[in-house]
């Protein structure tokens, strides 16, 4: 099996013709409550793609909390390690979304402060999976035990660095497969990546740190996919952007659901950027998420 081990959010999302400056106050559209946070929507991504999936999260006792979870069940995710907190809120996370469809979050951790590696310990012992995926909406050293115990059991352990941090050797030597946008890259790497030069630079800094395989994800243009060192870019789908809101989340997903099923690396990474195309064509973060039979037609287009 994959398990996610990572957070769950409440998404707050707003659209507005563009982002109000600091002390600027803009009327915008099309309020909604979403099911998001990066753990969560990669869960939700894996499971719609066809992966048997476990997820190791916490939530708050309010009351949407219930219904999240309820969810990811009906995607028929294992929810049998996500635990309710009292006396915390479930994470929240307050989007804006422009005219051209680009995203600023602001996070309150909530709950997903409380996913500490005690509480992975209630259920970690277990992780027994083939492969675990991690993101960094969770307490690092949470991060840290749960990549221990995966390679400790010779799973794959897959990293996806996201939101943007400086991350000590510690974890990323546990990490097997690592998959930072450009803006990540840089934090991770010191290296800008705008073009294919940089994006093979950056990688090499990660080979160095012990990563063996490196999958930069490049937005609109696609990815650069790195093993020991040789990259090569993979174009994404040319689709039409209506709110790019959870793209590497179901990057993320996809692709760990396409290594389940043993596909090759490539085409495992076809797979995930067609999943991730038809998550841009669709607001909000699980909402989004594409199902196995609509990443198949794309594919197959
Ligand atoms: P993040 O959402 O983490 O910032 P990216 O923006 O790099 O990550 O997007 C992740 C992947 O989603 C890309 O590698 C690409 O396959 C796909 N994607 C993102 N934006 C678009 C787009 N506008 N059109 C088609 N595919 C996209």
């Amino acid at each position: 099996t994959l398990t996610v081990v990572g957070s769950i959010n409440i998404d707050h999302v707003i659209r507005l013709p563009q982002f109000p400056r600091p002390g600027e106050t803009l009327t915008g559209s099309d309020y909604r409550i979403v099911p998001g946070g990066k753990g969560a929507n990669q869960a939700v991504a894996a499971a719609r793609a066809g992966a048997a999936t476990r997820f190791i999260a916490c939530v708050g006792d309010d009351a949407l909390a219930q219904s999240l979870v309820d969810g990811f069940a009906a995607d028929g995710i294992d929810i049998g390690a996500i635990d309710r907190i009292t006396g915390i809120n479930t994470g929240v996370a307050l989007i804006q979304v422009n005219a051209a469809g680009e995203n600023t979050i602001s996070l309150a951790a909530g709950a997903n402060g409380r996913l500490t590696p005690e509480q992975l310990n209630r259920y970690g012992e277990g992780l027994n999976c083939e492969q675990l995926l991690l993101q960094l909406e969770i307490p690092l050293d949470t991060n840290i035990a749960a990549a221990g115990q995966a390679k400790a059991q010779g799973a794959r352990v897959v990293l996806n660095p996201a939101p943007a941090q400086a991350l000590p050797d510690d974890l990323l030597s546990l990490v097997d497969l690592i998959t930072p946008n450009e803006t990540e890259a840089e934090q991770l790497t010191g290296v800008a990546v705008h073009d294919e030069a940089d994006a093979a630079a950056a990688a090499l800094v990660l080979h160095a740190k012990g990563i063996a395989t490196v999958i930069i994800t490049l937005g609109a243009r696609g990815v650069w996919l790195s093993e020991q060192g040789k990259g090569r870019v993979i174009p994404g789908f040319k689709v039409k952007a209506v709110d790019t809101t959870a793209a590497g989340d179901t990057f993320n997903g996809a692709l760990l659901a396409a290594l389940q099923q043993r596909q090759p690396l490539e085409q495992a990474v076809r797979f995930a950027q067609a999943a991730a195309a038809l998550s841009v064509t669709k607001p909000g973060a699980q909402t989004s998420v594409p199902y196995l039979a609509e990443i198949n037609a794309l594919l197959e287009s």
